[in-house]
């Protein structure tokens, strides 16, 4: 797999290459140069496939040789081992749960396939690979677990103290083996800049070898493409073969990979982009005017993004024709009152309990579908499990979640986080230190 710069397209690196440095220099994002057709014959009898399956043969059409079959087949194996079921509320309109993976998020699927081709990669190196990542709440944990126990890596993990809900920090803080918590005194920003002042530190990395476990790595974009699949494979398997998804976007790593998937030769009719109220992309899909603004706060906090750092490369997928990307996508935005209003109608109609993320892509669903009816399933993403959003679920909707196996053995582990303030000396000499 070779890969180019969204904003050089004469660039040529490495897959490894692209995973360690998650960044071109030029600030633009890494792209695979060639986008394989998947055998159509592998998308007509898709329904005969398991999930692994399905997942071994988009990533090795997309890897190639740069890892071995046997190799890659063990890492999906070890990362993809939980489902993402379909459950219907309707004949025609379901929801795809991503949240079954140990952090309850659709993030796993991502970090734990990074953490495990990262992993793979720096085997031959005998230096540990020192992993930094800044969290504000959903992220961290899905690496956190995704890296747990995986050999020749240690993660470092910056979270805000108090910022970040019970579960979350739970997942961020009772791991212990390979991976640390800093607990720090300040906002998810000013984690952020201590990680990147970190990657900057010449004198550092002559002594650590870092890494980031950042969102726009290309190993956490690919195998965010295998769920699409999946789902058409279960929609087939009850005689469906049109299918509209839609997808809470906040950065836009999982529509990205939806229309990766897209590229790839997933037969699907149409995407949805729902946003909160960071409306950038459904003004810019209205407009045709990119005009980022800052992020404003909201319910579903894990999509508080004003500035999406995946939009190049959606961009890039449709060449930069605003035409042909509004063929294959719609967005919609809601406030927090909607978002409210749709988790209350989705719990009495449906007896569905759904994270205010979710409840955002149940209205864009539904608006896309007045706007266009047709015999299609209505497919919209679950990317959390509710019991990750107290703040934004009322009471007594909130009460009535089924926790996840195992949140209470969590619960019950003792906290491991170090307290940090918000000093670059701080962090540097901890990470020296404990070196
Ligand atoms: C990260 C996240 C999102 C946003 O996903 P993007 O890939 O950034 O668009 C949505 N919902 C939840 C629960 C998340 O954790």
């Amino acid at each position: 797999m070779k890969l180019y710069s969204t904003n050089n397209k004469n660039l040529r690196v490495s897959f490894e290459d692209a995973v360690f440095n998650s960044l071109p220099q030029d600030k633009g994002l890494y792209m695979p140069v060639d986008i394989p057709q998947l055998d159509p014959l592998f998308i007509r009898n898709i329904q005969q496939y398991s999930l692994q399956e399905i997942a071994f043969t988009i990533a090795h059409t997309l890897i190639g040789e740069d890892i071995p079959k046997d190799a890659l087949k063990s890492i999906i194996e070890d990362s993809i081992n939980f489902d993402a079921p379909i459950k219907f509320l309707d004949p025609t309109l379901g929801v795809l749960e991503l949240f079954h993976g140990p952090s309850y998020a659709f993030k796993d699927f991502g970090a734990r396939f990074m953490s495990r081709v990262m992993a793979y990669f720096a085997k031959e190196d005998d230096q540990l690979l020192d992993v930094l990542v800044a969290t504000s709440g959903d992220t961290g944990g899905a690496v956190a677990l995704g890296f747990l126990g995986v050999e020749g890596t240690r993660v470092t993990i910056l979270y805000p103290k108090g910022k970040v809900s019970k579960v979350q920090e739970e997942q961020l803080t009772t791991n212990g083996n390979n991976i640390r918590a800093l607990e720090v005194e300040g906002t998810f920003d000013d984690c952020q800049a201590l990680v990147k002042e970190a990657f900057n530190d010449k004198d550092l990395n002559t002594h650590l070898r870092l890494t980031s476990a950042n969102s726009i790595n290309i190993a956490r974009l690919i195998p965010q493409t295998f769920y699409y699949f999946w789902a058409y494979a279960q929609l087939k398997s009850q005689g469906i073969n049109e299918v509209v998804y839609t997808v809470p976007s906040g950065n836009f790593g999982n529509i990205g990979a939806g229309l990766l998937a897209y590229k790839l030769g997933l037969p699907v009719k149409h995407f949805v982009a729902a946003t909160n109220s960071n409306d950038t992309v459904p003004r810019f899909l209205q407009t045709g005017v990119y005009e980022p603004k800052p992020s404003v706060q909201t319910l579903a906090n894990a999509m508080d993004v004003g500035n999406p750092s995946n939009w190049v490369r959606i961009l890039d997928l449709f060449s930069n024709e605003l035409n042909d990307l509004r063929n294959v996508v719609s967005s919609y935005t809601y406030n927090d009152k909607q978002t409210k209003e749709a988790m209350r109608l989705l719990y009495d109609k449906y007896k569905y309990i759904a994270c205010p993320h979710t409840a955002i892509a149940y209205l864009a669903a539904e608006a896309y579908k007045q706007d266009c009816p047709g015999e299609y399933a209505s497919i919209f993403l679950s990317t959390a499990h509710p019991c990750k959003f107290p703040e934004g679920i009322e009471k007594d909707i909130f009460e009535n979640i089924v926790y996840p196996k195992g949140a209470d053995v969590l619960a019950n582990k003792q906290k491991l986080a170090t307290p940090l303030a918000v000093s670059y000396e701080d962090f540097k000499q901890y990470l020296l230190e404990t070196k």
